[in-house]
């Protein structure tokens, strides 16, 4: 099967004139997935019965609208971050850059969000912290998400999928936010905790009140860690299970991370049928958080596989494959070194990187030289491309996110990585045409 290029951009620059077939040509483009950043899809509409049973559908009048544009810098004329389709965009720039795209032979996966932006525009629908709070009244770094059990929600964004897929003739659907925050944030890892996830678990089998219990436990030890103990730990080789041994003696927090994982591939599998129920057979997936954070973030790869048709990664400064480790290492570091008086960071990043397989990579020992970017991203993305490697079972396509605006080298490397580790294609962003040199390395890694 011929790899597949995909293109993750801007709708814009897609639709402009002989866009699409020039990076056909110089990178080997067999794939778009079109978004634009003022409504943060591809640009659909959507039949008019779907806003009729969407919960989100007054959103312009929110009150907390104004903080949330002010959160995300969104500008004047751009439609909230929100899951789903919401009312009143004109799609005659998708149809244009929909029908070019076939005319050249180039697969078309349209974009869509869920959860994991925009839930402080609607605290009743809002994720809640292990303390019972609304993530948006603490640190909004990281986004707000909305909780991933309101059924309202959920069946509103399953109408949307129908409705888009019933009457666009795309190639494909890709869903973005399908997550939890990213991991770097400490206090929405023990989220959502509200009711309405609390009867979802007692309905999947899950213990909530005991796994809260775990959590509680885990965040108390966690604040009154011992300096001395941490640094003679390291000396003695201390592994994921010695802390966890340390740490527990019922396990319930692994049982609080596969929860959220089983929570989030239940609303894919109502997502996909969603999809399937049109009758129409398109290919069905998601970016997910690089394998070894991905637990922490609500994908479980294994589980992911069973309900869609492919697997790819994010982008940019929250999720970025090169990113989402060093972020959650100086995040974590700085929080650990806060509540233990004396934990040097460098003693808490070195735990931090064995306990998560990164002690095989050059990192910085600092938090400052992690946040000023004092390491390889591309390093850091190979790594990871290499464990998605090992995890894929080759069932559903595996397309590791590229970012093209590296040095030629870094991106050989990469490319090198994806190639070795048996995936199918990639994803890419920063696609630019005046970097010809770029996207030819892409070219002719792949279509050789
Ligand atoms: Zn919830």
């Amino acid at each position: 099967m011929k790899p597949r290029i995909g293109w993750f951009g801007s709708i814009d620059e897609m639709g402009k004139p002989d866009v699409l077939r020039r990076v056909r040509e110089e990178m080997g483009l067999n794939t778009i997935i079109p978004e634009s950043h003022l409504c943060h899809t591809s640009g659909f509409t959507v039949s008019p019965e779907v806003p009729a049973i969407s919960p989100v559908e007054g959103w312009r009048a929110q009150p907390t609208l104004a903080a949330h544009r002010q959160m995300h810098k969104l500008s004047p004329e751009a439609f909230a971050v929100l899951p789903g389709v919401v009312s009143g965009w004109d799609d005659s720039a998708f149809l244009k850059v929909l029908d070019e795209a076939h005319r050249l032979e180039i697969d078309v996966w349209g974009h869509i969000g869920v959860w994991s932006y925009g839930g402080s525009v609607f605290p009743d629908l809002e994720m809640r912290d292990i303390d019972g709070k609304l993530i948006s009244a603490g640190d909004t770094t990281w986004g707000v998400p909305f909780c991933p059990s309101k059924r309202r929600l959920n069946d509103w964004i399953a109408a949307c999928i129908a409705d888009i897929v019933k009457r666009y003739p795309m190639d494909g659907l890709h869903m973005d936010h399908a997550r939890y925050a990213p991991p770097a944030a400490f206090h929405i890892l023990f989220g959502c905790a509200c009711a309405d996830c609390e009867a979802e678990a007692g309905r999947m089998g899950y213990d909530f009140q005991a796994m809260k219990r775990g959590l509680l436990r885990l965040r108390q030890r966690l604040q009154t860690l011992d300096a001395d103990r941490v640094h003679k730990a390291l000396g003695v080789g201390i592994g994921f299970f010695d802390v966890l041994t340390a740490l527990e003696h019922d396990y319930q927090i692994l049982s609080w991370f596969k929860f959220r994982c089983d929570l989030l591939t239940a609303r894919m599998r109502q997502f996909r049928e969603a999809a399937d129920g049109t009758g129409r057979k398109i290919d069905f997936g998601t970016d997910c958080f690089p394998p070894t954070f991905a637990l922490l973030g609500g994908h479980c790869y294994a589980d992911w596989e069973q309900v869609a048709t492919f697997i790819s990664g994010g982008f940019g400064g929250g999720v970025g494959w090169g990113g989402v480790g060093p972020q959650l290492f100086a995040a974590w570091a700085r929080l650990l070194c806060g509540w233990s008086k004396g934990l040097p960071e460098s003693d808490a990043l070195a735990l931090l990187y064995r306990l998560f397989g990164y002690d095989v990579l050059k990192l910085p020992r600092t938090v400052s030289g992690l946040e000023k970017n004092g390491f390889s991203v591309a390093e850091v993305v190979t790594h990871e491309v290499r464990k998605m490697g090992l995890q894929k079972t080759g069932k559903v396509g595996s397309y590791p996110p590229l970012v093209l605006n590296l040095t030629p080298e870094d991106l050989e490397r990469v490319c090198d990585a994806v190639a070795e580790s048996g995936h199918q294609g990639v994803i890419a962003s920063g696609v630019n045409l005046g970097k010809r040199e770029m996207l030819n390395i892409v070219r002719d890694k792949f279509q050789r």
